[in-house]
């Protein structure tokens, strides 16, 4: 038997989980994302506090580049409460506690061995145990959580992703002109009303038969 969910995140239906397979694929995607934007985030930090080694360089080389409050503020400890010890002085706490307070919690629901800190290690953990959080009734808050740091620090080290309407190519399942191009992305087309996804190949053999689809109106 079948049983039909609702997707707790998304609210379409789903199968055979709490949460459908696409938003399982969009916290996948977001949680292997994490430690490359951590790396990042601690660049950006490096070049605010970096005063210039050798202290010949003129100081407008050094000056620090505006705005750069916001990535103390999420690698250091004001935005966030959970200030526990003294590391939180210099250490980059807001990022890792947000993934430290949802890796503590699969760690004991789940009665694991504790993991390393680490953002890498924290996101393994996390992405080896998708599937139970996918089931959990609080999947929709972590996946608030996991994308709200996403995105924070996208924006802080400029890597968002954008989003290319392809305009006048129509959805070879839908119909709808609701083909986008992801960048950074794996695919050449996606759809956002149903969520197809198109390859190279696929996406040019498309555009081709509805090129022609239209020249044979014309004549
Ligand atoms: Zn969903
Ligand atoms: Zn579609």
């Amino acid at each position: 038997m079948t049983v039909l969910h609702e997707c707790l995140i998304c609210q379409r239906p789903s199968e055979w989980s709490k949460t459908c397979e696409w938003c399982q694929s969009r916290i996948r995607g977001a949680l292997a994302q994490l430690p490359e934007q951590y790396v990042y985030l601690t660049m950006s930090r490096q070049r605010v506090q970096g005063g210039g080694g050798d202290g010949r360089s003129p100081k407008a080389l050094h000056a620090p580049v505006p705005g750069r409050d916001d990535v103390l503020n999420l690698l250091g400890p004001s935005a966030r409460q959970s200030v526990t010890d003294a590391r939180d002085q210099t250490g980059p706490v807001p990022f890792l506690a947000v993934l430290e307070s949802w890796t503590e919690a699969v760690t004991e629901e789940r009665r694991l061995k504790p993991t390393g800190k680490s953002v890498t290690a924290m996101t393994a953990r996390l992405t080896g145990h998708l599937t139970w959080i996918c089931e959990q009734p609080w999947v929709a808050d972590f996946f608030e959580e996991i994308r709200e740091l996403l995105t924070t620090a996208q924006r802080i080290t400029m890597t968002q992703p954008r989003k290319e309407l392809l305009r006048g190519v129509t959805c070879p399942t839908c119909q709808g002109l609701t083909l986008v191009r992801n960048v950074p992305g794996d695919w050449a087309a996606e759809c956002e009303m149903c969520h197809v996804k198109l390859n190279d190949r696929e996406y040019a053999l498309l555009v081709q038969t509805q090129a022609k689809a239209l020249e044979g109106n014309k004549t």
